[in-house]
């Protein structure tokens, strides 16, 4: 599948706020984003206005970005969250978050999702027991989240929940660290994302 491969902290200068893209380095003073707060390329210093469409496509953007999607994909959750039950940016960032590479992410046996991708692709999960490598993986209420026996001893992992102890998991997640094992209790929230995006312009903008 194709991927974005150029340099991410363009994404999150671009975007204008940490995308936590490249794991433990977003965390101190080489952030890029720290030391220049302009977006990036020659006229990065210059740009002042923007318009509605420019708005709502940066909003875009930073939630596809953020969850390192392409935008077939992100379509493809809009789509579903138009047909679904309930508001439709909240569906949205639901589906997003809901992603097997995210919840990785957020219980912390990664330093980032790009590397939480790899790791569920890399078959380390299991859902319900049984082995899902697809990041794209929808978790739903019910399902348990675990890291693989094998899995379990390996260095990197334990390093990775090492790290990332501070990290708080979302309320939709009863996570037993001890056992590596999550269990779905709710749908994700608005408030449960960690981003601050304005999830209606998005809906503006693929409504048009
Ligand atoms: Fe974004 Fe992380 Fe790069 Fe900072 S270090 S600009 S948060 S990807």
């Amino acid at each position: 599948m194709a991927r974005y491969n150029d340099a991410v902290c363009r994404l999150c200068r671009r975007e204008g706020v940490k995308l936590f893209l490249k794991g433990d380095r977003c965390f101190t003073e080489k952030c890029a984003i720290e030391r220049r707060t302009y977006p990036p390329g020659m006229h990065g210093q210059g740009r002042s206005k923007t318009s509605e469409y420019g708005t709502q496509l940066r909003e875009k953007q930073k939630a596809k970005r953020y969850y390192g999607l392409l935008e077939s994909q992100f379509r493809k959750y809009y789509e579903m969250a138009v047909r679904a039950p309930g508001q439709t940016g909240e569906n949205l960032l639901a589906y997003c978050e809901s992603r097997l590479d995210n919840v990785a992410y957020r219980l912390g046996f990664a330093m980032s999702r790009p590397e939480a991708r790899q790791l569920v692709t890399h078959g380390h999960f299991l859902v319900n027991g049984r082995k899902v490598n697809i990041p794209s993986f929808l978790v739903k209420p019910g399902m348990v989240i675990t890291l693989r026996d094998k899995s379990k001893s390996l260095e990197k992992f334990k390093q990775s929940l090492e790290a990332n102890a501070f990290r708080q998991p979302p309320k939709w997640l009863d996570f037993d660290r001890d056992n590596a094992t999550a269990k779905v209790i709710g749908v994700p929230q608005k408030e449960d994302i960690d981003l601050p995006v304005e999830e209606h312009l998005i809906v503006e903008l693929y409504s048009k």
